[in-house]
């Protein structure tokens, strides 16, 4: 599916032939950002790495997001502690900016120019209750000595004028502003990152699906146009169309989100919006919305409304939430779907497969991915070479949550995005 990002074609690399076998050190399967980070890092030391692609480098969620770079992990930080507690809590958060801070030095070392901008984020609240939930928040962010600065409505109304006013008492927040943050060019990033594989000699190859993967060490991996990789180790960088390969089904949710791109907006327009800063923006909402200025002033805006495993997206209801958003008029020029991986407790999951002793899985970003999939490249390719987990990357668990049956995913989901919507819509 096109999306403004798509504005840079993707590097273009032939498939592997067919009817032929391979021997290699490594195959990575999925040409998104996890599986080029992971690539790029393997290939620090001299060993064959390819990576295989179903369809053109970066065709997944990795071309369709807002680009937004931010930190965090979970619904939101509250909800982190909740289920890890606190101490863990704070150690998986700092992981998150440490993993926004290394993306920004790989870019510098690579010298991947992907109109990187460190803007900040603003988390703005949505009517009283919205308050009351930032306020929380602002305290725990103290609590574990966390960057973030909460912002009443004078200082929020400094940096962008948005259509409403957030309501309730003025002494809770109108907003937090975390500045570890910034939005980039997806497109490009993608492409320099396969630059950069391409430079330590990676192969890629577009175009070629894997549809098994054996259960033995070393992994035949069976590719669709009859041809076989046998490899010591893989790694499964699939996102959401894992469960496609047998692998996670029921525990990795392939979900749609959307998003669309504005015409770029004009001076005038601009000026009244305010925006000078160009922060990254997050709603307070449970099904919330987030949005950012690209280098040529169009406003990217997503979220809202997910659905899960299916083609059809309501693009009514984002369009009416950008009009919402924003007191002036704005033309929609493009919108787009991405699938991701949402898993149920909605951490990571960075481990190798029980049932496939040759592959580490590496994914489960539920829409928040462009950080840690990067630095994960980095934690991975270091259990590669030391065999040992880095003590500086982060903890998740094992297995994720399992939720059996079809039936009960549909149900569940469908359920649990009713309950947010009817819990923000009374709030
Ligand atoms: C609308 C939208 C907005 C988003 N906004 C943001 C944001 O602002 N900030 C943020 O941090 N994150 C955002 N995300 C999430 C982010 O894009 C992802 O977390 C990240 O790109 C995940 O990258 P990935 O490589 O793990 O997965 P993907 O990019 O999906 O890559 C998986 C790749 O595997 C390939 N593949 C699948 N099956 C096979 C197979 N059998 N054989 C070979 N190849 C296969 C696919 O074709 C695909 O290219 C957004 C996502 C969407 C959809």
């Amino acid at each position: 599916m096109n999306t403004i990002w798509h504005e840079v074609p993707p590097l273009s690399t032939a498939p592997l032939l067919p009817q032929t076998r391979h021997r290699v050190h490594t195959a990575v399967i999925g040409a998104g950002l996890t599986g080029l980070s992971a690539a790029y890092h393997l290939l620090a030391q001299p060993r064959e790495v390819i990576v295989l692609e179903a369809k053109e480098i970066g065709a997944g969620a990795s071309t369709s997001s807002t680009g937004m770079l931010t930190p965090g992990i979970a619904q939101n930080l509250l909800a982190l502690i909740r289920q890890v507690g606190r101490a863990k809590a704070q150690r998986l958060y700092q992981q998150t900016l440490q993993a926004v801070q290394y993306v920004v030095t790989l870019l510098t070392q690579e010298q991947i120019d992907c109109q990187l901008q460190l803007s900040g984020q603003l988390i703005v609240a949505q009517g009283k209750s919205g308050r009351h939930r930032l306020a929380a928040q602002a305290q725990a962010f103290e609590q574990l000595a966390l960057p973030c600065q909460p912002l009443d409505t004078a200082s929020l109304w400094q940096r962008i004028r948005l259509r409403e006013i957030p309501a309730g008492p003025e002494q809770l927040p109108a907003a937090l502003y975390l500045p570890l943050a910034g939005s980039l060019h997806p497109g490009l990033l993608v492409q320099g990152l396969a630059q950069a594989v391409q430079t330590r000699d990676g192969k890629i190859y577009s175009h070629t699906p894997v549809v098994q993967i054996g259960n033995q060490r070393p992994a035949v991996l069976s590719l669709a146009n009859g041809s076989e990789v046998i490899a010591d180790q893989v790694i499964l960088a699939t996102g959401g169309y894992t469960p496609q390969l047998g692998i996670f089904r029921g525990r990795i949710f392939p979900v749609q989100l959307q998003a669309l791109a504005t015409e770029p907006l004009a001076a005038e327009t601009l000026a009244h919006l305010g925006w000078s800063g160009r922060e990254c923006i997050t709603d307070s909402r449970r099904l919330f919305n987030y949005f950012r200025l690209t280098a040529d002033n169009r406003i990217v805006f997503g979220g809202g409304w997910p659905t899960y495993d299916q083609s059809t997206v309501n693009t009514t209801d984002l369009i009416s939430r950008l009009n919402r958003t924003f007191p002036v008029d704005v033309t929609v020029a493009m919108i787009w779907r991405g699938v991701i991986d949402y898993v149920l407790d909605t951490l990571p999951i960075i481990t190798r497969l029980r049932t496939h002793p040759a592959v580490i899985f590496v994914g489960g970003w539920c829409g928040h991915g462009i950080a840690l999939s990067i630095a994960a490249g980095a934690w991975v390719a270091h259990l590669s070479m030391q065999g040992t987990w880095p003590t500086y990357a982060p903890q998740f668990r094992q297995q994720p949550p399992l939720l059996p049956t079809e039936w009960a995913r549909q149900l569940g989901f469908w359920a649990g995005i009713q309950l947010m919507s009817w819990l923000d819509n009374i709030s």
